[in-house]
């Protein structure tokens, strides 16, 4: 017989975790958190936090440069203080980190620290404490980690994952990043701007190849111009050990012509995407099984729950259309937690989920790509401006774009595109009118602050609507 009994169990304190834990406790019940590592899990340790903090360092060296060469301020950027950079960066990891266990605590949300493996379908143990049986349901949020490539192993230095990276003792000089995703292009990026020569490789034939071409190409356009060598439609063959570094060899689409590249670089740092976690935790026990991916998927999205009836599932353990996202998995936390406390809140609509990449140029998007709305809804009307259309534009000098796709004639708009400097912070309207399913009429009644790069989106809307005035 199980030791404890809970109203929930959460297995996996990552943020689809923790926050279905806050909610579940916000909404009076009792729940029992299981993490075997640190709560927060990859976003707050590994992924969303210390990487945008350490791309905001990359802005300001980027910004020195720009000091220096647009604007007449003579500055120059001596060195970048490694271990000065990561301590301000762990200090916001931990500080957030502190500020979530205050949370859960203050909620009454019972953390065990262990590894938890299903025992039955509302039994769980949670090694070394004992087992726990929950009254009402079992939430699996025990997320994911790096993907690998057969033949291609981490060896923690010179052939790195996303994880390796933020835990290595210095920059290298130069560094091939393998894959052209978001995690792909924001390492990047930063590495670029920390003076490393970077070499993107990317198997499809553009980057981020999940978002519209538009975004892919001035992305590309922009990483270009900032020197980094962008290879796609490429293959890695082969990696070996070649000095202190590693020899890649690329097969690149002009091989036949041209024979394979070789590419001798400190580093390569893989990040080919991530793979869902689930070893250990007995799933069979429970009568569950995975898809052929490893994702554990749910028999009823609307409540994210599988087929065992109270057993639900939350963040980068779901299959798409769920999009691996931290953002996504809070707002599944949400909903499964509302759900388990027996309400019925609204599913997730996936559709309306923004995507962001914090490289130099930014890109952030919400909704369908033109060709996803063409295949969707046959005509589409399609407007797109550079940013520098607006004197903000202008003022930020690094080119970039505004595109709404829109139904036509003046119908929904279903889905916005952004490329360039802060768009990651533009977005945000955007998915209201996507999510909403406004009109661009509906946008174009709506003043945007002059000179600000968002009186580019309401320029978009409004030509849409047919009001244009800087564009015609
Ligand atoms: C480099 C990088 C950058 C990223 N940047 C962004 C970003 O900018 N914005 C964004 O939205 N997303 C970003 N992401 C994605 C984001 O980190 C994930 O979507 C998010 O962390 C998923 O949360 P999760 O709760 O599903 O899983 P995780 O955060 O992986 O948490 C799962 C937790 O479960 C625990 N666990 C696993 N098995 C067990 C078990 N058997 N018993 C007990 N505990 C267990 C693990 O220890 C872990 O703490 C980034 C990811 C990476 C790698």
């Amino acid at each position: 017989m199980p030791e404890h009994e809970t109203d929930i169990i959460v297995i996996g304190g990552g943020t689809g975790g923790y926050s279905t834990a806050l909610r579940a406790a916000a909404l009076g019940l009792d729940v029992v958190l299981a993490e075997r590592d640190l709560i927060g899990g990859t976003c707050l340790h590994r992924g969303c936090v210390p990487s945008k903090a350490m791309l905001h360092a990359a802005e300001l060296v980027d910004g020195i440069a720009e000091a220096r060469d647009r604007w007449g301020v003579k500055a120059t950027v001596d060195a970048v203080d490694w271990p000065a950079l990561t301590a301000a960066r762990d200090d916001i990891v931990a500080r957030n980190h502190r500020g979530v266990e205050g949370h859960l605590s203050h909620a009454g949300v019972h953390v065990v620290r262990g590894s938890a493996a299903f025992t039955g379908a509302r039994t769980v143990r949670i090694a070394p404490h004992g087992e726990w049986t929950a009254r009402r349901g079992v939430v699996v949020a025990t997320g994911s980690r790096p993907r690998l490539l057969p033949g291609l192993t981490p060896d923690g230095r010179r052939i790195v994952t996303s994880d390796d990276a933020l835990f290595a003792p210095g920059l290298p000089d130069s560094v091939l990043v393998l894959g052209g995703g978001a995690i792909g292009v924001e390492y990047a990026s930063l590495h670029r701007s920390m003076g490393a020569r970077v070499v993107l490789v990317e198997a499809a034939d553009r980057l981020l190849p999940l978002e519209d071409a538009d975004v892919s190409r001035h992305l590309t356009r922009g990483l270009k111009r900032r020197g980094i060598e962008v290879l796609t439609g490429a293959r890695l063959e082969r990696a070996e050990p070649y000095g202190d570094g590693v020899r890649a060899t690329v097969r690149t689409p002009r091989a036949e012509r041209d024979g394979m590249r070789a590419l001798d670089v400190e580093r390569l740092l893989v990040a080919v995407g991530r793979a869902p976690v689930t070893e250990g935790l007995d799933l069979a026990a429970a009568g569950l099984a995975t898809d052929g991916r490893g994702f554990l998927a749910p028999a009823d999205w609307s409540r994210l729950e599988t087929a065992v009836p109270g057993i639900h599932v939350v963040g980068d353990l779901l299959p798409p259309p769920s999009p691996g996202l931290a953002h996504a998995s809070f707002a599944e936390g949400l909903l499964v937690a509302e759900t388990l406390a027996g309400g019925s809140p609204r599913p997730v609509d996936y559709e309306a989920v923004p995507r962001v990449t914090y490289s130099s140029p930014q890109t952030a998007s919400v909704g369908l790509s033109e060709s996803e709305a063409r295949a969707r809804a046959g005509d589409v009307a399609v407007n797109t401006m550079p940013l520098t259309a607006v004197a903000k534009g202008m003022v930020h000098g690094q080119g970039g774009m505004v595109k709404v796709v829109a139904e036509r004639p003046g119908g929904r708009v279903l889905g916005v595109h952004l490329v360039g400097p802060h768009v990651s912070e533009m977005i945000a309207e955007s998915q209201l009118v996507v999510g909403w399913d406004a009109e661009p009429a509906d946008v174009a009644q709506h003043v945007h602050p002059h000179p600000t790069l968002s009186e580019a989106v309401g320029e978009a809307y409004l030509t849409l609507a047919g009001r244009g005035l800087h564009q015609r």
